[in-house]
């Protein structure tokens, strides 16, 4: 490739020419803009390369030149100390790219890209999802996609690809328009954008045969991400392709993230169940659900005894010991759907869906025992528990759930500790 260089210092020219020398250039030199005129008269340059002097009285006939002259053949500037008012002048000029002349590595892999017409792109894997009716086409841009190396799951039709996408994880699809079949890429992107779980984001590039304005501003209503016409040019695929794979990364990188922190957030760091704030959330949708479907609901609070003679007596870390302990013996005790909480020092409180009263008094004998036998922390505990079960008169407040069973367990604490009351039972001694 045969390139002029404009620059008034000598010794940056010499850089120049070393850079561009490397990779395979044909460099010619000129410190003015009537010189280089001289030569764009008789030569045939493919990429012009000129320092700020390009601006100075002198070298504006060099610009006028090649705005006229030389129109395909690009310009690019170097400056040391970009402004607006260069950055406007550029622009009014018809440059094609300006770059700092003080960074001489970023320098050298600008002069490569535009000396080889392509930045690398490399795109760290993925999985994309393809719809293309056309065999020919899709065997090329399979191919393409390959290149760039990514796993591609195509599909002649809209149908097949929903139900592929509904079962797999994907990073990216790409979809043609028009497709044979009762489904078109339109109806698909709907399809994806009306899902209910975190596949409805999924990015989505769009490709068609014809660049019809109006079908594209119905795609991008629709939902696509972003759109190129068929056939692609291939380094413009690559970088689109790229940024829609990094976004969609960072994308689930800030979803993880945000989940981790929720989970961490909802969670005692010292016990493993859920803190009180955990409860609060959930306790709501507990009663909800018993309502609505008619289910039992039943409520377990449970409070150490004299805990704080065991703290007074052993320290705080034994106490905490005894703690971790208990709160690891709730979690493995009760089943999946029950809510394991610590709502205080040393108060658990526990939501059982599904439970009858009874039933929950009996799984709170097993714990009271079990606790009582087991030593935790190598300590002789006991706790006093209260039960209660979601009735008519607690509509759906959980505060006078809550208060009924707190109730029962103040009762099992005055009644001696280490037992299990239930409310009903009070009302009855009462
Ligand atoms: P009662 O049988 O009436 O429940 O007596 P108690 O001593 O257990 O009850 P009280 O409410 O008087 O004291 C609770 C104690 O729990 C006070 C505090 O020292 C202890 N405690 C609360 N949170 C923690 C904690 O995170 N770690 C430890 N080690 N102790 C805690
Ligand atoms: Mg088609
Ligand atoms: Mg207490
Ligand atoms: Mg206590």
């Amino acid at each position: 490739m045969k390139v002029l260089v404009l620059e008034n210092s000598r010794l940056f020219q010499k850089t120049l020419r070393d850079l561009l020398e490397e990779v395979g250039c044909e460099v010619d030199c000129v410190s003015s803009g009537e010189a280089g005129i001289a030569l764009l008269n008789s030569n045939d340059y493919e990429l012009i390369i000129a320092g700020q002097n390009i601006f100075d009285e002198s070298s504006a006939t060099f610009i006028k030149y090649c705005r006229i002259q030389v129109k395909e053949c690009p310009i690019l500037l170097l400056t040391s100390e970009p402004n607006e008012s260069l950055l406007n002048n550029a622009h009014s000029a018809g440059i094609r790219d300006i770059f700092p002349k003080t960074d001489i590595t970023l320098l050298r892999e600008q002069i490569h890209y535009h000396i080889k017409g392509q930045r690398n792109i490399v795109i760290q894997g993925g999985r994309v999802i393809y719809v293309e009716d056309s065999p020919s086409v899709a065997h090329a841009i399979t191919r393409d996609l390959e290149k760039m190396n990514l796993d591609v799951d195509h599909y002649r039709n809209a149908e097949d690809a929903y139900n592929s996408l509904l079962l797999n994880e994907y990073d990216l699809m790409i979809t043609d328009i028009m497709l044979k079949g009762t489904m078109s890429g339109l109806s698909l992107v709907r399809m994806v954008r009306a899902l209910k779980n975190h596949r409805s984001e999924l990015p989505i590039l769009a490709m068609t045969g014809h660049d019809d304005p109006k079908r594209r501003i119905e795609l991008f209503h629709a939902g696509i991400n972003d759109y190129v016409t068929k056939p692609p040019i291939e380094e413009e695929f690559a970088a689109r392709i790229n940024n829609l794979i990094t976004n969609k990364r960072l994308h689930d990188e800030v979803r993880q993230q945000k989940q981790a922190l929720l989970r961490l957030a909802m969670k005692d760091q010292l016990t493993g169940c859920h803190n009180r704030h955990s409860l609060v959330a959930s306790a709501p949708r507990y009663i909800k659900e018993a309502l609505r479907y008619g289910h039992q609901l039943s409520i377990m609070i449970l409070d150490l005894d004299h805990f704080k003679t065991i703290n007074d007596e052993h320290g705080h870390i034994s106490g905490d010991k005894v703690l971790a302990n208990i709160g690891a013996m709730l979690i493995n005790s009760f089943h999946q759907g029950d809510f394991v909480s610590r709502i205080g020092g040393e108060e658990f409180l526990i939501l059982l869906p599904h439970c009858i009263a009874e039933n929950a008094v009996n799984k709170a004998e097993q714990i009271r025992s079990m606790i009582e036998q087991s030593n935790p922390g190598g300590m002789h505990v006991t706790v006093s528990i209260g039960v209660s079960s979601l009735r008519k008169e607690h509509r759906t407040d959980f505060d006078s759930l809550y208060k009924s069973a707190d109730e029962a367990v103040y009762y099992s604490k005055k009644n001696g500790r280490n037992q299990v009351t239930l409310v009903s039972a009070i009302k009855k001694a009462g």
